[in-house]
């Protein structure tokens, strides 16, 4: 374990087995309603650790591909209304069946904001898919259409998740120690 982790939350061989069955889940579900081609959206840059994974559990499926980046909100003052796109999609998604990833489903402020931007491009249909939903957090009737694992509400680094972007090539995911962890800098 990394010294900078007080414990790990949800470990490598957790992460891709649990991968494996939701690849499968989400596979299926489309494949049930007759969609055969999904593009992909990954929020750059917590999600593309998970996306890279997810993407090569989809066989049976055409698969596109975009990232999206958007500006941590989190780190204004004032609240904003929409996520700024810093980096939008390039991918022409009218009429697309697309799947939006996230690493992390917190207050669910962030996939929220962004559903109501991408619904503007009118895609056949648009569904969510994080790693990990913190329980108990949320501040929306916003809930992922699909999800790895439930958490409680600490603090979770790794896999993708970053603290002052440090962390993020850990294979597994695991609480920062309390005492290296700077609240204002995330919540
Ligand atoms: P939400 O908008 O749902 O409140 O928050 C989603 C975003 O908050 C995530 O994309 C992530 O950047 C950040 N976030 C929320 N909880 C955590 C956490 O426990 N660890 C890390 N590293 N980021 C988090
Ligand atoms: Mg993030």
């Amino acid at each position: 374990m990394h010294p900078d982790l007080a414990q790990i939350l949800v470990d490598e061989q957790a992460i891709h087995e649990r991968l494996e069955a939701l690849g499968a889940q989400i596979e299926n579900s489309y494949r049930a309603h007759g969609v055969e081609e999904l593009t992909v959206i990954a929020i750059t840059n917590g999600a593309i650790l998970f996306a890279a994974d997810l993407v090569r559990r989809l066989k049976n499926i055409y698969v596109r591909l975009d990232t999206v980046r958007v500006s941590s909100y989190k780190d204004e003052d004032k609240p904003v209304s929409e996520p700024e796109i810093v980096d939008n999609i390039r991918l022409d998604i009218s009429d697309a069946h697309v799947l939006l990833i996230d690493d992390i489903m917190d207050t669910g402020q962030t996939l929220e904001r962004l559903v109501n931007v991408i619904k503007k491009s009118r895609p056949a249909s648009l569904k969510t898919c994080v790693l990990l939903n913190k329980i108990g957090r949320r501040q929306t009737s916003m809930d992922a259409d699909f999800a790895g694992f439930d958490i409680p509400d600490q603090f979770v680094v790794g896999y993708g998740l970053d603290f002052a972007e440090r962390y993020r090539n850990l294979p597994y995911i695991g609480v920062l120690r309390p005492e290296l962890q700077n609240p204002p800098m995330w919540m």
